[in-house]
């Protein structure tokens, strides 16, 4: 970060306030502030903001001054409203945990290659949630003190386990008439076992379903194998009775990029829209799981995921040109830190990091774990982000545990090594269990980080985007 030595005596017009800035390109550079506000300059000017020579009347002036990077004499509130805009974005750390994921069954009908959880055989009870864990998540979960709690069922294939899901949901909202908060509810599945009862108890509960898609019929079941090696027609029909009871929104997807998807980033968008979504979440293939055991030839560097997510980018702002309203996630989710005053609260991009803080995870067999990623994590032998277990810990102590209260105080990127200069910061987080799992400890070394990589590699996009072409600025603006 750059601080000026002379900041509160100059005598030269006006006073540098902190910023950092990193290159954008060949020629211009990018300086961001602690509450998230940017500008983009040529070099040159850059040189003269820092010497103090930049004039009042240059209109990269004005943008400084009213993005809080410099005051002069008229800007007196300056620093009261940049301490303002700073507690506004930090503010959803008082509402603690919101995000609560039940892990109901290892079982699983699917047995995708990328899959990051150690899925069982369906037969497997012995991986089923019982229901004194489930009693005792419902109460570790109400413990937190956020005003909104969302309760996200996954696996395996959460439906295996549906009477857990409807024991635990019937009990939440019964529980909620004493503790009156505003309860979601999302099950995470591969939507195989949606029968009637189910969606007759989702639309009765208001309960949210999240799927897979991974793109066309013959890529999806080429990564998704179920037995019949129909998962795509099962999908597919199992979205249209789903939106036709419970609503045309009340189903979101995911896809998974694999090696086989980098060179048909097109398709797959269509596919999405074919099946008429509005979102789509480009998402690369974590390191955990079964996802690390495949074959080296099927695994790809970060730099192909963000050529394929630039060119997914295009192709979706095309559509939308074309009139078909259609958002990337993780854009929209960048475009919320970079423009809107409370940043964002996606887990996976927080400082400190989400984990504990932002959403716990109950596994089936009673532990507790930071994120759902630390709890993929234990599955491949390393315990770094378990937190404790519903049967022998309390609220407090794990929630006050050496394991949690050291992760976050090491996953404020402000403090890391090449972070705490970087200017995509306040657009970035920490993604300890992701560091963890590839380079062997928390913080992770930068230079080696492939989120890192990607991190720099979106947002130089994104913000370049921004900035030089007005018709993709639009549609960006309208997705946040
Ligand atoms: S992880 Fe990389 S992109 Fe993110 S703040 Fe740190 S150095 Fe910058």
């Amino acid at each position: 970060m750059f601080h000026d030595r002379s900041r509160y005596q100059s005598s030269r017009g006006y006073q540098l306030a902190p910023f950092r800035f990193s290159p954008l390109d060949g020629s211009r550079y990018i300086a961001t502030n602690d509450v998230g506000e940017y500008v983009v300059l040529p070099r040159e000017e850059l040189v003269e903001f820092i010497s103090h020579a930049l004039p009042p009347d240059r209109e990269a002036y004005k943008s400084l001054k009213s993005r809080h990077f410099m005051f002069d004499e008229y800007s007196r509130v300056a620093l009261e409203l940049l301490a303002l805009k700073y507690r506004t974005r930090a503010e959803q750390l008082a509402s603690f945990t919101g995000l609560h994921i039940f892990v109901v069954t290892l079982r699983c009908d699917h047995s995708c290659p990328y899959c990051q959880v150690s899925r069982q055989a369906e037969g497997r009870l012995d991986f089923d949630m019982s229901q004194e864990h489930a009693d005792q998540a419902l109460n570790f979960m109400f413990r937190s003190p956020s005003p909104a709690l969302k309760i996200e069922f996954q696996g395996g294939e959460p439906l295996l386990h549906f009477e857990r899901i409807r024991y635990i949901v019937e009990r939440a909202k019964a529980l909620n008439q004493v503790h009156g908060r505003d309860l979601q509810f999302v099950i995470a599945s591969n939507l195989s076992r949606l029968t009637d009862e189910v969606l007759a108890f989702c639309r009765e509960h208001g309960v949210l379903l999240s799927t897979s898609l991974d793109g066309p019929e013959a890529l999806h079941n080429a990564q998704r194998p179920v037995r019949g090696g129909d998962s795509h027609q099962r999908t597919i029909d199992a979205i249209r009775r789903a939106r036709q009871t419970l609503g045309p929104d009340a189903v979101s997807a995911l896809m998974t990029t694999t090696q086989a998807s980098l060179e048909r980033v097109e398709d797959i968008i269509d596919e999405y829209v074919r099946q008429g979504f509005h979102g789509i979440f480009l998402r690369n293939v974590s390191p955990y799981g079964f996802a690390v055991r495949q074959r080296a030839s099927r695994q790809y560097g970060v730099e192909a995921w963000v050529e394929f997510y630039k060119r997914g980018l295009a192709h979706i702002l095309r559509i939308n040109e074309q009139g078909y309203p259609l958002q990337e996630e993780f854009t929209a989710i960048l475009l919320q830190k970079l423009f809107s005053p409370r940043g964002s609260t996606y887990v996976d991009l927080q400082s400190p990091s989400g984990i504990g803080i932002g959403a716990l995870v109950y596994n089936y067999d009673g532990a507790v774990y930071a994120s759902d990623e630390g709890r993929m994590l234990a599955e491949m032998g390393d315990f770094s982000f378990r937190l404790g277990h519903l049967s022998r810990d309390s609220y407090e102590s794990i929630m006050t545990s050496e394991t949690l209260l050291t992760h976050l105080s090491d996953t404020m990127p402000e403090g890391a090594p090449m972070c705490g200069d970087c200017a995509f910061l306040p657009y970035c987080g920490a993604d300890p269990v992701f560091h963890q799992a590839t380079l062997g400890d928390a913080v992770g070394h930068k230079a080696f980080s492939a989120f890192c990589k990607k991190q720099m590699g979106v947002l130089r996009h994104l913000i370049g985007l921004l900035e030089d072409d007005s018709r993709a600025r639009d549609i960006l603006l309208g997705w946040r």
